[in-house]
């Protein structure tokens, strides 16, 4: 991992650009508490995290459009999260789907994957001292959360 000071909000907002150019059916909403939200961190893997769980978002809202995505601070840690309004994930799946390879059985089928984009998520985040986690309901949404330290005093 290579460790450098950034503004998060600017790669996120780059990201974003990036996939709502990539997917015009669905509508990214950014809301961020900040222009500038500082965090020592690895780039390019703080970048992948983003966009695996935009693509989830978009994979797993096939007919709802929309996709909100906010960004604060609070106790020295950014706090990020990703809504979407789509297939949703049944209570007794939620904590299976950060294990490598698992994808909930009846989408398989029909949506591809290899189940490894929220896997390799979590390993990354937890390398950042940080915690990921997700709320869902069936047929209704899913929010994923993460949070990662900001920049501390001493982070170069
Ligand atoms: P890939 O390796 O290409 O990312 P994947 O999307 O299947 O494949 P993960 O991103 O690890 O794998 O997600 C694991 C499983 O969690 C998915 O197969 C899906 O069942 C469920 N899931 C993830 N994100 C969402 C979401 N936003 N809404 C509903 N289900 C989701
Ligand atoms: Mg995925």
């Amino acid at each position: 991992f290579s460790f450098t000071t950034f503004n998060f909000v600017q790669l996120f907002n780059d990201a974003i650009e990036m996939m709502q150019h990539n997917n015009p059916s669905h509508t990214i909403r950014a809301e961020f508490d900040a222009n500038q939200l500082l965090i020592y961190a690895d780039q390019q893997r703080i970048e992948q995290v983003i966009i695996n769980l935009i693509s989830n978002a978009i994979k797993y809202s096939p007919d709802a459009g929309l996709i909100i995505i906010k960004g604060q601070a609070t106790n020295s840690k950014l706090k990020v999260s990703v809504q979407d309004f789509g297939i949703g994930i049944a209570k007794d799946q939620l904590k299976r789907i950060f294990s490598r390879f698992y994808r909930v059985e009846n989408l398989a089928a029909h949506m591809s994957g290899l189940g490894i984009g929220l896997y390799i998520s979590h390993e990354i985040i937890h390398r950042h001292h940080g915690k990921i986690w997700a709320e869902s309901e069936l047929g209704k949404g899913t929010t994923f959360f993460f949070e990662i330290p900001l920049q501390q005093n001493g982070d170069r």
